[in-house]
């Protein structure tokens, strides 16, 4: 390809607050429509926004968590415009200081190595109504108005659909991890707008960008931006232009369609909230955040690589979800071997599992403690490798601990020294013929012995064991 991409992305996450952010309300996204609402969600006149304090220590610690600067001093605006879910006419968000700025992240590139990638600014905004269409009608919603967000606008400085991917993945394991943000994306707590362009390889100017709006997985993250990538170079090749559009992906087709066009800046006329007083913070407010910040998945990272001696791969899978990373630790509790084995368990049998059910690991089968006592059970002999998956696969079917399903299935290895012998000194004695080969030489025949003793122990004796014992009786 001779163009670069550019890509940078806006990400809008709700804060897991009990209550709305300028008034009481409750924010529950099962309750039946409009009994979430009050005078100030649904603008009614007269009505005025009071802070919630705990959205702004989220936006401090989000701030922080981001190695962003804290504004001391930020303000909130207007941004006018008129839809059906926005009964105020205008959305009171941050447009000249917002509450956070000049952040960044770490993220892997395509080739493995760190990249930073630069955070914009994080404002603090509302959520609007929700509209849904039915037939000829259209319904409102007002439960979500009014519910705390978080904008977080990266600079244009990823460069593939994986960047991008990684990059999100990364803030939203941070927004969790700081429990400020439940993360669903299925219920659109973590929503992410898209911008793309391309510009011959080399090339100091930034192409026309096009954005992609509310894409909610990190699938179709990526999807819309190979789409739109190709699309874009297709427009180029052709001698024409790219428009600066507003696009919808489509997961049915997996393109991207038009929702409006861009004519320069949208005019939302912006002005400071006259309702709101500056948002003010001081430096033991965000002391006292960054006091309580928990440990985070760059510093879990490092630690699991220093701690444990896995590699910087596995820290990272295991890292990307706070309780996937308390599984490993607690696992490792009762386990006596290699942390590098049970990572490989973890990430190899147990998350195939979990996302083939699609379950959470909160709701393993198999718990921490019982992962271990299979290892266990592998490093001391008592099983094979391979018998553990079998073993694994059953444990995770009833819930059952390593050593009852061995017990169960008949597989506990023999590892008895003087059973093994006796055995193995009958079949020397009932084969003389094959004892007479071996010393003559034939070393192929020592296979027979072996597989003899196996058969006469339903294969459970254990096998480099067997091969000892016998190598010594036919001297
Ligand atoms: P708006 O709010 O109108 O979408 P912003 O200036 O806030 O505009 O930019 C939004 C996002 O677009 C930012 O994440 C920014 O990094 C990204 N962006 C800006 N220019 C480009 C470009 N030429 N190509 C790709 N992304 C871009
Ligand atoms: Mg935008
Ligand atoms: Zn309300």
């Amino acid at each position: 390809m001779n163009y670069d991409v550019v890509i940078g992305l806006e990400v809008h996450a709700q804060l897991s607050t009990l209550t709305k952010a300028w008034c009481q309300c409750e924010i529950s996204v099962s309750a039946f429509e409009n009994t979430k609402v009050c005078e100030v969600c649904s603008a009614q006149p007269g009505t005025l926004p009071v802070y919630n304090k705990k959205a702004i220590e989220y936006a401090i610690k989000l701030g922080l968590a981001t190695n962003s600067r804290i504004n001391k001093v930020s303000v909130f605006d207007r941004k006018n415009y008129f839809y059906p879910d926005l009964p105020k006419g205008y959305q009171i968000t941050q447009f000249q200081t917002p509450v956070a700025e000049n952040g960044h992240l770490d993220i892997f590139d395509d080739e493995g190595n760190i990249k930073k990638v630069g955070i914009q600014r994080i404002q603090m905004e509302e959520d609007t109504g929700k509209s849904s269409h039915l037939g000829e009608k259209s319904l409102i919603n007002l439960n979500r108005s009014g519910t705390p967000l978080l904008e977080i606008v990266s600079e244009p400085h990823m460069s593939t659909a994986k960047e991008a991917s990684s990059y999100l993945k990364k803030l939203h394991s941070i927004l969790v991890y700081l429990g400020i943000c439940h993360g669903n994306m299925q219920d659109g707590n973590f929503r992410c707008d898209v911008n793309v362009s391309i510009k011959p390889k080399g090339s100091e100017k930034y192409g026309t960008r096009t954005e992609v709006k509310n894409v909610n997985s990190f699938r179709h993250v990526e999807m819309c931006i190979e789409h739109e990538v190709q699309r874009h170079q297709q427009i180029l090749d052709s001698g024409n232009k790219v428009l600066q559009q507003t696009l919808l992906f489509d997961v049915e087709t997996k393109a991207t369609k038009v929702l409006r066009t861009k004519s320069d800046a949208d005019d939302y006329r912006y002005f400071p909230e006259p309702d709101l007083l500056p948002l003010i913070i001081s430096d033991s407010e965000i002391q006292k955040v960054q006091d309580n910040l928990p440990e985070l998945p760059d510093a879990k990272i490092k630690r699991f690589i220093l701690d444990y001696g896995i590699p910087a791969y596995d820290a990272n899978v295991l890292t990307a979800e706070k309780e996937l990373a308390n599984y490993f630790e607690a696992a490792l509790k009762n386990y006596e071997g290699e942390a590098k084995k049970m990572s490989n368990w973890i990430m190899v049998e147990l998350l195939r599992y979990l996302n083939e059910a699609g379950t959470s690991i909160e709701r393993s089968p198999v718990s921490p403690n019982s992962l271990a006592g299979l290892l266990n059970a592998i490093n001391s002999g008592k099983i094979s490798g391979k018998q553990a998956k079998d073993v694994f696969l059953k444990m995770y079917d009833s819930g059952h601990s390593a050593d009852v399903i061995i017990k169960e299935m008949g597989l506990e290895q023999i590892s008895d020294e003087k059973m093994i012998t006796e055995i193995a000194q009958k079949i020397i004695n009932a084969n003389s013929v094959n004892v007479e080969k071996y010393k003559a030489g034939n070393e192929r025949i020592f296979g027979f012995f072996v597989g003899q003793v196996m058969k006469e122990t339903n294969g459970q004796a254990n096998p480099s064991l067997t091969s000892e014992i016998i190598k010594r009786l036919l001297g």
